[in-house]
């Protein structure tokens, strides 16, 4: 696959968005490809009191997330956690040992966004040392939804959203038949732990010692932030400081845009427009070097930018010429080009790229480019 091609699952198992209660995924091709740095196979110095644990993601070839400590004058502060797994915890604990600190010493948990690979050790750090947990508040509502949903709920809600997707009878048949069985698999999510700060948009984080600021990035999820490190770069790249961007900027994959999925809201969101607006804000931030969750560590933001830009647009441009024929979401998504063919494509990722599909039919119908076909149910889109 060429390496932008867009991924089916994005870094997230569908069970983690509540897509796939039914069957587990085995997802795409994105290849774990950082070098490995530094004095321990899973510890990098990034240089100026900043390092990067590669902490597992289990059964995921996504492979890991990039946990980031962040030295301050009160002690160490984790730029995202990791997932919630023993192994992953032993690899974060032993990257810290390996830094010569502990999980205990923990000053502070600053959370880009709410995704399990993300935020899912957060708990167990907050109740080994003590620590804050911080997090946006759009995501933190994600948060508090998700642990007080009853599964049924979201098997109702999933059945209905792919109805009126136009998925076909047999693909949501599943859904149905274990909602009725009561068969529900324990969705994740259910346990995260509720941060207990908020990271309030453009302002400083109060970290003792350093220049950290939130640049709110909705897109991937409602409430994502980058983190931007205003000091200068410990080797002096040329540039405005440095960035942690969690999943809204890797180097190489193009992170899942779907739909804030959110049972009982009824507010109709562009989360591909919010994307792409996020995009620009950190393209003329132009930092001099990315640290991202995922991936290695890059330069030239505003190129990977453009990069990002240039490919929804092509992607847009694609699908408004789908849209010659009539199509629901769910036909749109069947005619998309993946990193695979539609037939291999399995159920849980399905549902995913259902919604991204309908996440760029938004934005086309938002851009005056396709509009809803009258009388029709389920809905049919035409391009205009
Ligand atoms: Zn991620
Ligand atoms: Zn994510």
């Amino acid at each position: 696959m060429t390496e932008d091609t867009p991924q089916v699952t994005g870094d997230t198992p569908p069970g983690a968005e509540h897509t796939s209660p039914v069957t587990e995924d085995t997802s795409p091709d994105a290849q774990d490809t950082s070098p490995v740095t530094g004095d321990t196979p899973h510890v990098t110095d990034h240089g100026g009191g900043v390092w990067a644990i590669k902490v597992p993601i289990p059964d995921n070839p996504l492979g890991h997330t990039l946990v980031h400590v962040l030295d301050t004058d009160r002690g160490p502060v984790l730029v995202d956690t990791g997932w919630d797994d023993p192994a992953s915890w032993d690899t974060l604990a032993a990257g810290l040992a390996a830094l010569g600190t502990a999980v205990t010493d923990i000053h502070g948990v600053v959370i880009t966004h709410h995704h399990p690979d993300h935020h899912g050790l957060s708990g167990q750090v907050r109740e080994a040392s003590g620590a804050w947990i911080a997090m946006h508040a759009a995501d933190t509502e994600v948060v508090v939804r998700t642990r007080s949903s009853e599964p049924g709920v979201w098997f109702d809600y999933m059945s209905a959203k792919l109805a009126a997707a136009g998925a076909p009878e047999e693909h949501i048949a599943p859904l149905r038949a274990a909602r009725a069985s009561g068969r529900m698999r324990t969705l994740p999510g259910l346990r995260a732990a509720v941060p207990d700060r908020e990271i309030v948009p453009a302002e400083l984080l109060p970290l003792a010692g350093r220049r950290l600021r939130a640049i709110w990035t909705p897109g991937h999820t409602p409430g994502h932030v980058c983190l931007h490190l205003e000091e200068s770069h410990p080797a002096n790249l040329p540039g405005n400081g440095r960035l942690f961007s969690g999943d809204h900027l890797l180097p190489g994959i193009s992170p899942h845009i779907g739909l804030y999925e959110a049972p009982e809201d009824t507010r109709v969101t562009d989360p591909l427009g919010d994307y792409l607006d996020s995009l620009e804000r950190i393209g003329r931030l132009g930092p001099a070097e990315v640290l991202p969750a995922h991936q290695h560590a890059f330069t030239d933001a505003p190129a990977r930018v453009r990069e990002l830009l240039d490919h929804h647009e092509e992607r847009l441009r694609g699908l408004w010429t789908l849209l010659a024929e009539p199509l629901t979401p769910w036909g749109l998504a069947e005619r998309m080009e993946w990193n695979r063919p539609w037939e291999q494509i399995p159920y849980g990722s399905r549902n995913i790229a259902v919604s991204e599909a309908e996440a760029h039919v938004r934005r086309l119908v938002k851009q005056g480019r396709a509009e809803a076909v009258p009388g029709t149910d389920p809905v049919t889109y035409r391009a205009v």
